[in-house]
C-alpha cells in the first residue's frame, strides 16, 4: 500500500490527496476537476461531420478540425492554388500578387494624350481573350466612327484615295487632328477636328475643313438606327447645306480573318460605297493609317 500526500490545486489553491505511486496525479481539486470537465464538449465538424472537441475558455470555438479547414481554389489569373479556409465569408479569388498585377492602370491616350484608367475589369477581359490593352481613351474610342464618317464624305469631295492620320496638335493643350492626304501624292487636302455642339446635352462632332481654303466642308455626328438592335451610326451634313450627305456604320469583312471597317454610304443611293480601314504602316516605328478608298 503507497502512501497518500497532499498536493495544492493549481487553479484555486486548496489542497487535495494524491496517491504517491500514481504517474499523471491530477493538477487540480475534485470541484475544479469537474467545473474544468464542464467546459468541455463535442460538435461535428462542418467538413467532415466528425466530432470535434472543444472548450468554452477559447477564445474561438474552431468550426472544422485542423485537417479539414483549409482548401485550395484556383487563381482566377494565374490558376495556380490559394489556400482558403473553409470559415472565410469572402474566400480570395486571386493571390494578392496577381491581383496587383492587374490594379486599375492610369495610362496616356495614344491619340489624345489625355490620361485615363484602365480598371481591373478590362484587364482581366483582355487576359482571357488574348487582346492587347486599349491604347485610346473612351472619347477617343467614340471619335474614331465619326473621324472615319467624316473621312469617308470627303472621298466625294476630292475624288481620289485618302490617307488619314491622327495627329497630336499643340504643347500645353494637346489636342488631336485628323490630317488628310491624296493617297497618291501625299498632299494635304483637309482636316477632321473634334468639337462640341448643343448647350444642354454637348455632344462631340467632327468637323471637316479643307486646308487649302480653310473653308467648313462637312460636319458629322452621332446617330442611330435600327428598332430592336440600336446600332450606331455617324451621319454627315454638308456644311453649305446643312443636308446629310452620307451615313457611315461598322462592317466586318473577310472570312477567315475578320476585320473592321467603316462603310460610308451615300444618302442618295448609287455608285459604290466608301471603305475606311486602319492598316499599320512602317516596321520599326509603326503608324496606324486610315485608307479611305471606294469599295
Ligand atoms: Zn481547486
Ligand atoms: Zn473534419
Ligand atoms: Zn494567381
Ligand atoms: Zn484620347
Amino acid at each position: 500500500m503507497s502512501a497518500w500526500r497532499t498536493e495544492s490545486c493549481e487553479q484555486c489553491g486548496a489542497a487535495f490527496y494524491v496517491r504517491e505511486d500514481w504517474d499523471r496525479p491530477p493538477r487540480y481539486c475534485k470541484s475544479c476537476r469537474e467545473e474544468r470537465a464542464a467546459k468541455w464538449y463535442d460538435k461535428s465538424c462542418r467538413h467532415c461531420g466528425g466530432t470535434l472537441r472543444v472548450c468554452v475558455d477559447w477564445d474561438r470555438i474552431p468550426d472544422y478540425h485542423k485537417e479539414c479547414a483549409w482548401t485550395e481554389k484556383p487563381c482566377e489569373i494565374c490558376g495556380y492554388g490559394i489556400r482558403i479556409h473553409r470559415g472565410w465569408n469572402n474566400p480570395p479569388r486571386r493571390h494578392k500578387e496577381c491581383r496587383a498585377s492587374v490594379a486599375p492602370k492610369t495610362v496616356s491616350c495614344a491619340q489624345c494624350g489625355k490620361l485615363f484608367t484602365i480598371s481591373t475589369g478590362t484587364q482581366l477581359k483582355c487576359k482571357e481573350n488574348g487582346w492587347d490593352l486599349p491604347t485610346r481613351c473612351q472619347e477617343c474610342k467614340h471619335d474614331a466612327l465619326l473621324i472615319k464618317g467624316a473621312v469617308g464624305a470627303l472621298r466625294d469631295t476630292f475624288r481620289v484615295p485618302l490617307e488619314t492620320t491622327i495627329e497630336k496638335r499643340g504643347i500645353l493643350f494637346t489636342d488631336k487632328v485628323a490630317v488628310v492626304r491624296n493617297a497618291r501624292t501625299g498632299d494635304v487636302l483637309a482636316e477632321v477636328t473634334m468639337s462640341k455642339e448643343g448647350c444642354f446635352s454637348t455632344k462631340r462632332v467632327a468637323v471637316a475643313t479643307d486646308a487649302r481654303s480653310g473653308d467648313e466642308i462637312a460636319r458629322t455626328r452621332d446617330g442611330h438606327e435600327g428598332n430592336f438592335v440600336q446600332r450606331r451610326t455617324a451621319e454627315t451634313c454638308s456644311s453649305a447645306t446643312g443636308d446629310q450627305t452620307h451615313t457611315t456604320r461598322m462592317a466586318e469583312q473577310g472570312v477567315f480573318v475578320r476585320k473592321r471597317l467603316a462603310k460610308t454610304e451615300r444618302a442618295s443611293h448609287g455608285e459604290d460605297s466608301v471603305i475606311s480601314r486602319v492598316v499599320k504602316r512602317g516596321w520599326f516605328f509603326v503608324k496606324k493609317v486610315i485608307e479611305t478608298d471606294r469599295e
